[in-house]
């Protein structure tokens, strides 16, 4: 039998169900037999467990290079091919098309995945690094700011970037997967922290003088943040 969470109302005339964040409650007016119910609910299997795969995959929307052999690098979708070989690297085939990144490892190592993934992140680092100390260059000569003291990428949990009083920024490697603009967003956010280290009214001002449509990057790091992560092996 399916768990349920059972709610009863006077109000109520009809018996109703609603799926969501996994868990399945049934609203019942009194007088209602609990038999019935699941009887009831029995007949609404089907429709429950299609209701409940279908939130676990919007849940879910982290990459998976080894399964879908893609990898989303700013806006492109480029195939990663992974295989034993002499030793571990990686190469890329710009020109193809569609792109091509492939991922060896040497038949020495003892987690192969691991090493997978150690590459495809070091890939991933050096073309984010790349582009973002581009930005900073230019953002800094339009923003009339002297160029930060360190730059370094490195992966964070719950934030895209930072800034210390050392004007030391850093930015986090999942951004690799995201839209250019989205980065240039939070390239300038951490610029604008070199002047305020804080997110007053003055700091937010800066931001949108020079990256006006803030809020729409914003919120796009709140919609698909988590889709930008990659996750290895079969079991997680
Ligand atoms: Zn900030």
């Amino acid at each position: 039998m399916l768990e349920y969470t059972l709610k009863r109302s006077r109000r109520r005339k009809t018996v109703a169900i609603k799926v969501q964040q996994q868990t399945l409650t049934v609203y019942a007016p009194y007088g209602v037999a609990k038999q019935y119910i699941e009887q009831w609910l029995a007949t609404k299997q089907d429709w429950i467990a299609h209701q409940i795969s279908k939130q676990s995959q919007q849940l879910d929307t982290r990459q998976r290079p080894l399964q879908s052999s893609q990898i989303q690098l700013f806006d492109t979708p480029l195939s990663v091919q992974f295989d034993i070989g002499k030793t571990s690297r990686w190469q890329f085939f710009s020109t193809q098309s569609p792109a091509l990144l492939h991922i060896s490892c040497s038949g020495r190592v003892k987690n192969i995945y691991a090493m997978y993934q150690t590459q495809l992140e070091d890939f991933m680092r050096e073309q984010l690094e790349h582009y973002i100390e581009m930005r900073i260059q230019q953002y800094c000569s339009v923003m009339g700011e002297a160029l930060p003291n360190n730059l370094k990428i490195t992966t964070y949990k719950r934030r895209w970037g930072s800034c210390n009083q050392r004007r030391e920024l850093t930015f986090n490697l999942l951004l690799a997967s995201a839209p250019h603009w989205v980065i240039d967003y939070v390239v300038v956010h951490e610029l604008a922290h070199m002047k305020y280290l804080n997110h007053s009214a003055l700091f937010w001002q800066r931001v949108s003088e020079f990256y006006p449509d803030y809020k729409h990057a914003t919120q796009w790091l709140k919609q698909h943040g988590g889709g930008l992560q990659w996750v290895f092996g079969y079991t997680v």
